[in-house]
């Protein structure tokens, strides 16, 4: 399969490295190739140049947005939240069309400092903003819910825990639960919450989770849902 994956931040390098681990091809969509690749500095999370990971990892390719998307059969929106709209215009309605769109963003709004808030929130949501702007993209909310090195491997936390999915289309929701479980996630771990719409409940995860960040000092933990009566 080959999957455009937006994002070069530690979100959209850890989905592509671990896709192209699995044999898919894979093509990491930026603003501008070229200065994305000029940075020597390392990012405001410390992670290291672009140009740096993408040395590490020779199979996978770096396109403009519009590029990877033309070039990917899936695609996964790995951007900051607040411009995931605007990068999803960049990579262009018509390349959407008719494909997966793995959304992994969140709305946090950094604008009243930190602890940031989120925008959309509680009557819409950031997966439903997208669907609504691409409505020929089958878009899937999932994996917003936990860091993004747990994403790609589950078994860093021990024992049942849990990754949701959203979305309006039930053939893309398969597909979708089918990568979770080649990456590892087990068939029952995937939760499927219903529509789109569902995809607030998942962003309104997000005060949970960052509080648990701070509670716990580091994001090595995941949500797990016990249903009474079930040994899981
Ligand atoms: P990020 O810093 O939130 O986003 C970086 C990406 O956003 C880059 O590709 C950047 O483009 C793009 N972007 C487009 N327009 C932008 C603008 N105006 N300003 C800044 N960036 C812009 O990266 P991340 O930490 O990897 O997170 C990606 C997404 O995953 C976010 O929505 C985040 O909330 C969500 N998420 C993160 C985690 C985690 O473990 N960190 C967990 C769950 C969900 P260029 O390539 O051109 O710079």
């Amino acid at each position: 399969m080959r999957y455009a994956v937006l994002g070069t931040g530690i979100v959209g390098r850890t989905v592509a490295a671990r896709l192209a681990a699995l044999g898919h091809e894979v093509a990491v969509g930026t603003r501008d190739p070229e200065a994305t690749l000029a940075r020597t500095e390392p990012d405001h999370f410390g992670n290291v140049p672009f140009s740096e990971w993408l040395a590490d990892h020779g199979q996978i390719r770096l396109e403009s947005f519009a590029d990877a998307a033309a070039w990917g059969e899936a695609v996964v929106n790995a951007t900051q939240g607040a411009a995931s709209l605007q990068t999803l215009e960049a990579a262009g309605a018509a390349n959407l069309a008719d494909k997966v769109l793995i959304d992994i963003s969140n709305p946090l709004d950094f604008s009243q400092g930190v602890p940031p808030s989120l925008n959309p929130v509680n009557t819409d949501s950031l997966g439903e903003q997208l669907q609504r702007a691409f409505p020929e993209a089958k878009v899937v909310k999932t994996l917003n819910t936990m860091n993004c090195a747990i994403m790609m491997d589950p078994s860093l936390v021990a024992g049942e825990h849990n990754v949701f999915v959203s979305g309006d289309d039930d053939g893309a929701k398969k597909a979708v639960t089918e990568l979770l479980v080649s990456i590892g996630w087990p068939q029952h771990a995937v939760l499927d919450l219903g529509g789109i719409e569902t995809a607030r409940g998942t962003e309104m995860l997000l005060p949970v989770w960052l509080r648990l960040y701070g509670a716990f000092g580091h994001s090595d933990f995941n949500f797990h849902i016990q249903v009474a009566g079930s040994s899981r």
